[in-house]
């Protein structure tokens, strides 16, 4: 079902399918807005279906299910075959962490009697987009004996939000006339957090709000050193247009990938090849951490299945018999910019999961390139199985780009292609997606892993 329009393909019973299955996904993202939480639902997503530990096995067989934890902002979870390992396995790698303003590990400041967190965004945004919406807090404050202290505030009933100020209109004839870029500096998505002063202090709002901080959850200013602060939109992921075809909501770039393939993968029975969903931190900000694509925890779990599976041979051999997807999102045409598309190889909203060949940006920089052989194969499983599937390319030739995790699976020898959700306004506070694409991507993704 090549660049086809899903909804004018699909009977009534399956467009239901597509609404029931965007609607758990549209609950799911809405209350799982940072890396550890997405993986803390995943892991207890999985764990009813069955999942265990892998710790827990002494030996694994066919039909084991399974997962590993990585410092808890990464994990593997997987499903052993009937097939032996060396005949090669299925991977699909989708990255949980999501664009946003994080904290700086000094944060609160006061100025003109006004308290602010400083902040230090995190991946590619434009930053005008953060300005003046409301906006949540999550984040853990680890104390030096090790204690951790969960802080959200912003989602739950009653709880108060956050904002990043804007200049008035009446007053920004000097703003307006500056290019974007200058006229937004990072610097300056400060967050506004708190104006009670506390009598007899030199910086008296400051020290008002670090004593709620205090007597609320027992941190000082010293102890937000070692803490993981998100400012993330406030609110849930809504349907969005008068047919409720769409879904709008915040980090869908990769959570959208991620949720699908996590689905995919739980609700498979006992699969032919060994199937593997890996979820990793930091694709946004170029996979350089331990809990990122290119952590050695992925090949250290792989030993570890072969260790439990009596497998004897090098690693490489299973490597070069598998295939993978890098679960990642591609840019879908948005016609109100037209010029930044090349309308024969952009994918269109609607028409199923995107599969980029080409992604990195200058002469490909950056780019896996998957052998034709590859996509070829590609073709015959969605063709066969009747995936509503596009080719997509994010843009116009030297109009930009971007990388993926592709590359970190495609250098073990394991021919891998991207393949994921088209979204319009990627990055932005809110992304628009196609509940007719995400379903598209789930029965994708089940698809590969059967193949
Ligand atoms: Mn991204
Ligand atoms: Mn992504």
């Amino acid at each position: 079902m090549l660049k086809t329009n899903a909804w004018t393909s699909w009977t009534e019973n399956e467009k239901e399918k597509a609404f029931d299955f965007a609607e758990e996904y549209r609950r799911f993202i809405s209350v799982n807005k940072t890396e550890r939480k997405f993986l803390e639902a995943s892991v207890n997503m999985a764990e009813k279906q069955g999942f265990k530990e892998i710790s827990k096995f002494n030996k694994l067989s066919y039909g084991d299910r399974i997962y590993k934890i990585n410092k808890g902002k990464q994990a593997i979870f997987g499903v052993i075959g009937k097939e032996p390992l060396e005949l090669g396995a299925r991977f699909i790698v989708a990255h949980i962490d999501a664009p946003r303003l994080d904290l700086k590990p000094s944060p609160v400041y006061e100025d003109e009697g006004i308290a602010f967190f400083k902040t230090y965004y995190y991946g590619g945004i434009k930053k005008y987009q953060w300005l003046t919406i409301p906006l949540a807090l999550y984040g853990i404050v680890v104390l030096k004996n090790g204690d951790k202290i969960n802080i959200e505030i912003g989602d739950n009933p009653g709880d108060p939000v956050f904002t990043i100020t804007d200049l008035l209109p009446h007053l920004s004839k000097d703003q307006l006339k500056k290019p974007i870029e200058e006229g937004f500096p990072g610097e300056s998505l400060n967050v506004l957090a708190a104006t009670i002063p506390l009598k007899k202090d030199k910086e008296p709002v400051k020290a008002n709000l670090l004593r709620l901080f205090k007597e609320k959850y027992g941190i000082s200013e010293e102890d937000l050193i070692s803490s993981e602060f998100e400012m993330v939109p406030a609110g849930e992921a809504k349907d969005l247009g008068i047919d409720k075809s769409l879904i709008l909501g915040y980090g869908q770039d990769d959570r959208v990938c991620s949720y699908a393939c996590l689905r995919a993968l739980v609700d498979i029975g006992k699969p032919q090849k060994s199937i593997f969903c890996v979820l990793v931190d930091q694709e946004e900000i170029g996979s350089y951490g331990s809990t990122s694509a290119q952590s050695t925890f992925f090949q250290f779990f792989l030993e570890e299945i072969a260790e439990k599976t009596d497998y004897r041979r090098n690693i490489r051999y299973i490597y070069e018999n598998s295939k993978a997807l890098s679960a990642d999102v591609s840019s879908l045409f948005d016609p109100g910019y037209k010029e930044a598309y090349d309308p024969k190889n952009t994918a269109r909203i609607g028409h199923g999961v995107c599969v980029e060949r080409t992604t990195g940006g200058r002469g490909k920089a950056g780019s896996t390139e998957p052998p034709a052989e590859y996509i070829a194969w590609i073709r015959k499983i969605f063709d066969e199985n009747k995936i509503h599937w596009q080719p997509a390319e994010i843009g116009k030739v030297e109009q930009g780009g971007g990388g993926t995790v592709a590359t970190f699976l495609a250098r073990l020898n394991i021919p891998t292609i991207d393949c994921g959700t088209g979204v319009i306004s990627m990055h932005a506070p809110f992304e628009v997606t196609s509940k007719a694409d995400i379903y598209s991507t789930y029965l994708a993704y089940a698809t590969f892993y059967n193949a």
